[in-house]
């Protein structure tokens, strides 16, 4: 099989649209916001495209990416580790498809 091509980041511009479109054909008050949003959220991912990551919780690593289906997981070790980003279930390096790098800030 073919090396899979990386998947492109949206902008919020982007995803918003994506979700306002998918809100045009099942209204939030049948399926919820949120709902809506994770659907879209799999649903690109699926075909090549990640949601714009959310804002890093600063109390651990900053590193983010994307799990199998597009939701974004945050490393879990201390700030400026060095080893491979951890949550316990999912683990990767900052080349990793998707994978944002800890913020040095
Ligand atoms: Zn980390």
């Amino acid at each position: 099989m073919a090396a899979q091509a990386p998947r492109t980041l949206l902008t919020e511009d982007q995803f918003a649209r994506a979700v306002e479109a998918a809100e045009s054909v099942v209204l939030p008050s049948v399926m919820g916001a949120d709902a809506i949003g994770s659907v879209v959220t799999a649903a690109l991912f699926e075909v090549g495209f990640i949601s714009p990551p959310p804002p890093a919780d600063p109390d651990t690593c900053t590193a983010l990416v994307p799990d199998d289906r597009g939701f974004w997981v945050q490393c879990l070790e201390d700030p400026g580790h060095d080893d491979r980003h951890e949550t316990g279930e999912w683990s990767w390096t900052d080349d990793h498809d998707g994978a944002v790098p800890a913020s040095t800030g």
